[in-house]
């Protein structure tokens, strides 16, 4: 069973347990006691804190557990290992929330509850977090709820047609809703907040594995009802929720650069001393807004590219060897780097184990790919975005919103090469190396929806980035074996890795030249990834409670 600490108790952490694929069920017990020297009746207690595998040597896969354990004589065991870097004290992870008294603060006639605009997991966990404190929290998404975002979506995939205000970015539950769900996160993490989301994903449907497995992902299927449990628990706490209300404007107080409210498309004010925005990496209108009303706000670096299709048989062969196809292992991923002569470094993103590629615009007449998959991980292809570096110098030089610009211009190109009705152009890896545009595909069939048009992807990327991905193509095929295969497939263009730009913000949470306004997660540039983005939602939340309660953020 997964760890769960109970609170005041302590419990020895052992890590780098390593034991062979097919060890019996016993035998990590017998790895606990044998590692601590201890009599096995010392050893009460002992759950997977994590698991993991080590596939470096294919012919030799090990898992690797990481254990925390009850024993009779916790402090003698911990005297006697003092020296091991394995043998230590398991940290207290239960989450406390910082401002017990929200309620009493809520119900004074004054009150303005705090605004969080945007459903995505920044914006979820920031508002799930203000409810359990008490603090009912108004949440402004400019999408549809998700089921019905959901038809929308397929409306894109199957007929052509995308509604912009409803489509894979926008809608209840974010971006990461139609994807892999892969909840791993490298963000330092030292108050253990992932345990937090992770926790409260499980309560709301998530697999209860998601809290002990090294690389958890949940699926798109799942995704959708947890979604809809979070939106019902902020509910019933007393949070309310808009739809189809997308924020115009903010409001700034007269003579001061502080937030005092927003307003809706449609003329709709609303007012607030609090105002939460989890947008997104694709509120192109938002950012030019915010922009407009001089917050600070600067370009970042993103990446730029193609996602790349193989079977999953190849992957899993060239990480598992004869493992392949292991349920403990599952569909195999990979994650690779290159750093390409140009400068450049090239990169594997958002890799999808059985999955789709899926088209994820949202704006017309312009193409954008990403990759999704279900629980089961079972489609015939493996998908990745293969990605390029690029940089605001000097790359795209003329201000904030620049890399906006950039990205468009590559996904109207992408657009154009596919030929119209969000196609999407694509190319066999053998014509993209040997430098041809693709007539035809072969062995692999690419799954983005409504279909692509093979052709030439160097029309749609810029000529450092083409010449970066050829070079890093053949080393990938060095690094795993069939990943340069002259029938792998791609197809452009990749550009919403991460947000083109950032809205810095203080120690408390607020935007530095705008009080009130809580720049969070992707869009605002403090997330890359679902979990990465709640972690920030609660972060934000916890600024929020205590400036409302007229306390200090801690650091
Ligand atoms: P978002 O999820 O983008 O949410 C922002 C929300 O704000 C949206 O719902 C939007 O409609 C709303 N909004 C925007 N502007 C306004 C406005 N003006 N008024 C009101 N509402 C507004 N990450 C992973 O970790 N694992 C994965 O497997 C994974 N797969 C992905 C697959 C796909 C297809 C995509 C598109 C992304 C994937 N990601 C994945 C990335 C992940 O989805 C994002 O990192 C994450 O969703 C960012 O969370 P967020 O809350 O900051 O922003």
């Amino acid at each position: 069973h997964a760890s769960e600490q109970k609170p005041g108790s302590l419990m020895i952490r052992l890590t780098e347990i390593r034991l062979p694929l097919d060890h019996h069920p016993d035998a990590l017990a017998a790895e606990i006691i044998r590692r601590l020297g201890i009599p096995a009746e010392d050893l009460l207690d002992h759950a997977v804190f994590r698991r993991g595998y080590d596939a470096r040597r294919r012919g030799a896969i090990v898992l690797v557990y990481t254990v925390d354990c009850t024993l009779r004589d916790e402090e003698g065991v911990l005297a006697r290992l003092a020296g091991d870097r394995h043998v230590g004290v398991a940290p207290d992870t239960t989450y406390r929330v910082p401002v017990e008294d929200g309620a009493r603060l809520a119900a004074a006639a004054t009150y303005r509850r705090p605004i969080v605009i945007g459903a995505g997991p920044c914006g979820l966990l920031a508002g799930l977090l203000l409810a359990q404190m008490g603090l009912r929290p108004l949440m402004l998404e400019r999408g549809k709820s998700v089921r019905e975002r959901t038809v929308d979506t397929f409306a894109l995939w199957r007929r052509s047609v995308l509604t912009p205000e409803s489509n894979v970015q926008f809608g209840e539950g974010g971006a990461g809703t139609f994807s892999d769900g892969k909840l791993y996160s490298q963000v330092s993490d030292p108050r253990h907040y992932g345990r937090k989301v992770l926790t409260e994903f499980v309560r709301a449907g998530a697999p209860k594995e998601i809290l002990y497995l090294s690389k958890p992902h949940i699926g798109t299927f799942r995704l959708v009802s947890m979604v809809e449990h979070i939106r019902a628990e902020i509910e019933a706490l007393g949070g309310e929720y808009r739809f189809g209300a997308r924020v115009e404007d903010i409001l700034l107080a007269p003579g001061a650069r502080r937030v005092s409210g927003v307003s809706l498309a449609g003329g709709e004010v609303v007012q607030a001393d609090h105002v939460v925005l989890a947008v997104g990496h694709s509120a192109r209108d938002t950012f030019a807004m915010l922009h407009g009303r001089d917050v600070a706000m600067e370009a970042k670096p993103f990446s730029i590219g193609v996602r790349i299709e193989h079977p999953q048989s190849v992957i899993d062969a060239a990480r598992f060897g004869t493992h392949a196809g292991n349920p403990l292992l599952g569909a195999a991923d990979y994650r690779l780097v290159h750093h390409a002569s140009n400068g450049r470094a090239v990169y594997s993103f958002c890799m999808c184990p059985g999955g789709t590629v899926v088209a994820a615009t949202s704006e017309e007449g312009r193409v954008v790919t990403n990759g999704m998959s279900q629980y089961s991980r079972a489609e015939r292809n493996a998908n990745a975005g293969i990605v390029v570096g690029v940089t605001p110098d000097p790359d795209y030089p003329d201000g904030p919103l620049a890399g906006i610009a950039f990205q468009r211009h590559w996904e109207r190109q992408a657009y154009l090469a596919g030929g119209g009705g969000y196609r999407a152009p694509a190319q066999r890896v053998g014509d993209f190396l040997a430098g041809r545009p693709s007539t035809h595909l072969g062995a692999v069939e690419p799954s983005y929806r409504p279909g692509v048009t093979p052709t030439d992807l160097a029309a749609c990327l810029p000529d450092f980035a083409v010449q970066a991905m050829r070079e890093a193509l053949a080393d990938f095929g060095r690094q795993l074996a069939g990943f340069d295969m002259e029938d792998a497939v791609m197809t452009g263009v990749e550009t919403r890795t991460s947000s083109p730009l950032r809205i810095p913000r203080g120690p408390d949470g607020q935007s530095v030249n705008t009080a009130g306004l809580y720049p969070a997660g992707e869009g605002a540039g403090y997330a890359g990834g679902i979990l990465s983005a709640a972690i920030d939602g609660i972060r934000v939340a916890e600024a929020v409670a205590l400036d409302l309660a007229g306390r200090p953020v801690d650091g």
